[in-house]
This record gives C-alpha cells, sequence and structure tokens, in this order.
C-alpha cells in the first residue's frame, strides 16, 4: 500500500490489485492522541479499485488504512485478512502552513490580542492571584527564562509584579475551569485557572499554553478544536495532555520560543 496523492485535507492511498478480487475494503483508523471520538470514526467502505481516498481531514492529521480484498462467488462474498499491522500506512496530511515570520504580529494584531496591541518592548508582567500555590509563580520565571535564553532578550518579566494595575496579564482563579483558559475580553487580559489540582495532575507550564494564545497563538490540528487562523502552536504545546508519548505537559518548544519573538521582535512593534 502507498500514498498516491494527499493535500491539506485528504490522502490518496492505493496497492497492488489481488488475484481474484472482485472488490476491496477499506478502514481508517485514527492513532491515540488525535482526540477522534471513536464513533466518529466511519465503518469499513466498499471499494471497486484498489484505491482509496479519505477528504474532510485536518491539516496535518494522522490516519492509517487498514485494507482487505473480498471475492464475490455466486451470491456469496468471501473476505480475505484485513493487511497486517505491518502493512498499515500512517500517514499525514499536509501541515498547517507555518506564517513567515513578519506575519505572525500582524495575525496577533488582527484577533486584538491587548499584550500584543500594548506591547512596547518593556517584558510583560504578570500578576497573579497572592492565593495561588507557588508553583504557579514559578511557571512564569520559567518561560521567562526559556525565552530568554533562546530569544537573547527578555519577552515576559520573570518576577510576578505585585501591582494589578502594572500589568499585561492577570492570573486568576475560575471555577468550573478544569485546569487554565484564556480571555482576551478581561482587564488586564486573564489567564483563568483552578490550581486545586495537585501540580502534576494539571501539567506543568500551562501557564506557557494559556499565555501563548493571549499572544495570538492557536491550537494546532492535533486537538478538535484547531484555531487555523490564529499563528500555529507546536503539537506539543496545544496538545500536552493528548502527546502520543503519553507525557502530560503543555509547554513550549524551541519553533514556539522563534514564534514568539516574531510576534514581539527585539526591535519593538
Ligand atoms: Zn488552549
Amino acid at each position: 500500500m502507498r500514498v498516491a496523492d494527499r493535500g491539506l485535507d485528504f490522502i490518496v492511498w492505493e496497492w497492488d490489485p489481488v488475484e481474484g478480487a472482485t472488490a476491496y475494503q477499506g478502514d481508517v483508523g485514527y492513532p491515540r492522541g488525535t482526540f477522534v471520538p471513536p464513533e466518529k470514526e466511519p465503518p469499513p467502505v466498499w471499494l471497486e479499485e484498489p484505491i482509496f481516498r479519505l477528504d474532510g481531514l485536518s491539516p496535518g492529521a494522522s490516519v492509517y488504512l487498514f485494507v482487505r480484498a473480498a471475492r464475490e462467488t455466486a451470491g456469496r462474498v468471501e473476505l480475505g485478512p484485513w493487511s497486517e499491522s505491518s502493512g498499515y500506512v500512517w500517514t499525514e496530511t499536509e501541515p498547517l502552513p507555518m506564517p513567515a515570520c513578519e506575519d505572525m504580529r500582524g495575525i496577533a494584531e488582527g484577533l486584538r490580542m491587548k499584550v500584543v496591541l500594548g506591547w512596547d518592548t518593556t517584558p510583560i508582567r504578570v500578576w497573579v492571584e497572592p492565593a495561588f500555590p507557588d508553583f504557579v509563580r514559578e511557571q512564569v520565571a520559567v518561560f521567562a527564562a526559556k525565552l530568554e535564553n533562546h530569544l537573547g532578550y527578555p519577552v515576559l518579566d520573570a518576577t510576578v509584579t505585585d501591582d494589578i494595575s502594572t500589568a499585561d496579564i492577570q492570573v486568576v482563579y475560575k471555577k468550573g475551569v478544569r485546569s487554565a483558559a484564556a480571555s482576551n475580553g478581561m482587564t488586564p487580559p486573564a489567564v483563568l485557572m483552578n490550581p486545586s489540582k495537585p501540580h502534576d495532575e494539571i501539567g506543568v507550564s500551562f501557564i506557557e499554553h494559556e499565555a501563548s494564545h493571549l499572544f495570538g497563538m492557536g491550537h494546532n490540528t492535533c486537538r478538535g478544536d484547531v484555531q487555523p487562523d490564529w499563528v500555529p502552536m507546536s503539537m506539543r504545546l496545544s496538545c500536552g495532555d493528548w502527546a502520543p508519548n503519553g507525557e502530560h505537559l503543555l509547554g513550549v518548544v524551541p519553533s514556539d520560543l522563534d514564534t514568539i519573538g516574531c510576534i514581539f521582535p527585539e526591535e519593538g512593534p
């Protein structure tokens, strides 16, 4: 079996004809971690020719295909075995197109991201609700250090401010929020979170995920709620909870640090 063609939202597989086959069945599967509910997986489809086209995928979606041959004789259908596990093909559609660095800031401005619009090269200040455990403040410091080490200039102030009136981002409690969620509509823009779970249950570095939303960065194609018109997060920053390697992290990778540097360039807006 081989991939005959693929695009942003489709894949075409083909395979060598099986002698005596009068039809084929194709069965599409999704790897764990791609956030596709089992009930959305379609039943096997009948195919007249040894070619299968799957449409309606998201950019970067990862799927696999099993096939089997069928022979119809005198009103009976004989089905061959499904292709061996070694014979299935993991295939990805084209990834989300990455905007050029110089366009990323414009995308974030177009989304009316207040943190981006209000930035003047002064490192972004964060205020954290005083009752929150220290690991929340530590995450801000870790994120700030990752940015400065990678970019060579500070984007985020490593020390949280005590004065909310000087803050560019607030980190506040939100009932019902499982771990965290961002709101650009509050003043200052907020990372809404419920830190009542132990640190390692929430997932480390979720501040990095939520603050990145406030920078205009959106979920990548590993999630059902992909935000294709935002500046793409890496898969890891988007989907730490569902990472195929089982890591429970929502942190930045170097490509995300590059992206943030494009949104907040050293020379200013
Ligand atoms: Zn998110």
